[in-house]
Parts: structure tokens; C-alpha cells; sequence
């Protein structure tokens, strides 16, 4: 297979990340880049990693930990953003910074439970099922607050946003909407936790729909390293 320059690929979406702020009236830098690496070589991931990029994003956990430990010589941050089985919580605690997918309350409490003490404590996004899609994973709107002020409690969590996978649509306004709904309720869970300063949501097709609704981070994979 033809290799990409991961950096040249990197740079792109650096500048239509930018392009998109200045366009929406976003402050420069507001929005975070979060590389998605799952399936990826880890020769990739060193690759962007000395283009001096930190923040990688991984769904797989037994992939996840053994990329973690071969890469453990570079600073770098990992974000579990992957569908969480109750059984790999622990795994997910142990290794990760930050992750995601928080879906349902018990898995924010065994992720509260298993965090080691020896770590900071363990950011998280919740993910809210905004288009609701009887299939997706994530709190529907309506459960959201009040799970929140059961999640506040747990010590070794940080509630730090929201994350979102709305239905593909391939309409701009589509887009925005389903996005502007996201960033409403991250307005309503500032209203308990105002620290709350996460909005994880757009990917490759849905990027610019995505920060001109105040989104602070997308998330890209093929993009950024090609197909898996
Ligand atoms: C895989 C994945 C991405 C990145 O998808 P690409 O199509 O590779 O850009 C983003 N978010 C989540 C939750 C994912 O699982």
C-alpha cells in the first residue's frame, strides 16, 4: 500500500481546523485535535508523534495498552474512545487519561472504583445519544442531568464534557443541528459542574460542522493516517 505523509496530512488538518475557528468566530486554538490511531501501526504513531503531536485517540483496549506500553519513552496522552464493556474497565482505568465514551452509570462507577490512587483522576466526557438512535450507545437528553449529579460524586472522575456520534447526515444544516443540540446540554451540565469544558464531537465528514457548534475537540483517524 502506498504510505501517506503523515505529516503533510497532519498539517492539513491542523490548517482546516484553524480555517474553521477563524471562520466561526471560534477563538485560535479552542479546538483540540484528538488522533484517532486505532488499527494503526504504531510506526504511525511515532510517526506524528515527532511532529510533535501528544493526543491519541484508541477503541480497542487490549490494542490500546500494548501501543501504550511500547510508546511509554514519549509523553504522550491517550483517550479511550471506544465502546466500553464492563469487564475492561479496569484495563481502561489504569491506562488512559481520559476517556470518552462514559455511556451508562455503571460504568462510570467501576471507572471510579478502579482508578488506581497513585493516578491523577480520570477525565471524562459522557456520551449523550443526541440523534436517538434506538441502537446507539449514550444517555438519551433526559437522563443526562440526572446521572450527572450521581457521576459528580465519584472522586476519581473528572466530568469533563460531553461526547457525541450523531447520525451521518450529509447536510450541513443537518450537521449543525444535531450538533447545536450537544452544546446545549453541555450549557445545562455547566449549570452543575461549570468547569465542564468539553465538547468531543466531529470527525472527518462533520468537522466544520462541528466547531462552528462549539466543539473543542474532533476526533480524526482515517484522515490523518488512511484506511485501517
Ligand atoms: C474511529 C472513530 C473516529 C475516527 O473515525 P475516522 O473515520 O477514522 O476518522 C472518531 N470517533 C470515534 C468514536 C471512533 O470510534
Amino acid at each position: 500500500m502506498q504510505s501517506i505523509d503523515i505529516s503533510s496530512t497532519y498539517h492539513d488538518i491542523l490548517s482546516q481546523i484553524r480555517t474553521a475557528e477563524a471562520t466561526y468566530g471560534r477563538l485560535p486554538n479552542s479546538v483540540q485535535l484528538l488522533a484517532v490511531s486505532k488499527k494503526q501501526p504504531i510506526e504511525k504513531i511515532r510517526q506524528l508523534a515527532d511532529c510533535g503531536h501528544h493526543a491519541f485517540g484508541e477503541s480497542y483496549v487490549q490494542e490500546a495498552i500494548e501501543k501504550i506500553n511500547q510508546l511509554s519513552d514519549r509523553s504522550l496522552t491517550w483517550h479511550f474512545i471506544g465502546p466500553i464493556q464492563s469487564n475492561k474497565t479496569k484495563l481502561i482505568a489504569e491506562h488512559f487519561s481520559w476517556v470518552h465514551s462514559v455511556d451508562r452509570l455503571k460504568i462510570a462507577q467501576r471507572l471510579n472504583q478502579q482508578r488506581p490512587e497513585s493516578l491523577p483522576r480520570l477525565n471524562i466526557c459522557i456520551q449523550v445519544n443526541v440523534s436517538l438512535e434506538p441502537t446507539k450507545s449514550g444517555f438519551l437528553p433526559d437522563e443526562l442531568l440526572p446521572a450527572v449529579e450521581k457521576i459528580r460524586q465519584l472522586p476519581h472522575l473528572v466530568i469533563r464534557g460531553l461526547m457525541v456520534i450523531p447520525a451521518p447526515a450529509e447536510q450541513f444544516v443537518v450537521q449543525r443541528q444535531q450538533f447545536k443540540h450537544a452544546h446545549d446540554l453541555l450549557k445545562q451540565l455547566q449549570t452543575i459542574v461549570p468547569d465542564a469544558d468539553t465538547l468531543s464531537m466531529g470527525m472527518s465528514a462533520d468537522l466544520e460542522a462541528a466547531i462552528a457548534e462549539h466543539s473543542t475537540c474532533v476526533r480524526i483517524g482515517t484522515a490523518l493516517f488512511g484506511h485501517r
